[in-house]
């Protein structure tokens, strides 16, 4: 059995619903049926056109499937969830799901780079996953707790804390 962290985020399409569904859906594929997951965030759009706020959160779970397999289940959820593929790059979405991390594992596949290449840049993203694990090292021995100290305190807040 491995863990795998995933990233979540939505600003189309009630956000705050989406992200629920995802983390039902997100239960469903588990190997045990259950998710641990961040409080939410809301936070500003990467890019240069604007955009909706978004909402953000990190989930971890038990997986017996590959990693390729568990992005084909994330993919299809998103598919589920009304998620559109457009040309454009940071698109305004229904849902995104992204995989963090995937064990201690390194993966430079054409269709998955894990850890996700963004984990070390976005707050979005390294807030929600200090919540969840604040003790976590990274396959390079990159500590959270550094990566929280030095990611930007702007253009994001706490909404949730469930
Ligand atoms: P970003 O990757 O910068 O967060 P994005 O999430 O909007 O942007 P997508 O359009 O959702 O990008 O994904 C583009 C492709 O990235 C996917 O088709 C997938 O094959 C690939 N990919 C590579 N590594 C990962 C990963 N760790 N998690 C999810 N998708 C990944
Ligand atoms: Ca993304
Ligand atoms: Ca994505």
């Amino acid at each position: 059995m491995s863990k795998a962290y995933i990233a979540l985020g939505s600003n189309l399409n009630h956000p705050m619903k989406q992200i629920q569904a995802a983390f039902n859906a997100l239960e469903e594929i588990a190997a045990d049926n259950k998710i641990d997951h961040s409080p939410i965030y809301q936070s500003t759009a990467m890019g240069d056109s604007p955009q909706p706020d978004y909402l953000n959160a990190v989930a971890s779970l038990n997986t017996n499937k590959e990693p390729l397999q568990l992005l084909d289940s994330l993919q299809a959820i998103e598919n589920k969830q009304g998620r559109v593929r457009g040309a454009e790059r940071w698109q305004s979405r229904s849902l995104d799901l992204d995989l963090l991390l995937f064990d201690n594992e390194i993966i430079d596949h054409p269709r998955l780079t894990v850890p996700h290449y963004g984990l070390g840049q976005r707050n979005f993203v390294i807030y929600p996953l200090a919540d969840i694990a604040p003790d976590l090292i990274l396959p390079d021995g990159t500590h959270i707790k550094e990566l929280y100290k030095a990611a930007s305190k702007t253009g994001i807040q706490q909404i949730e804390s469930t």
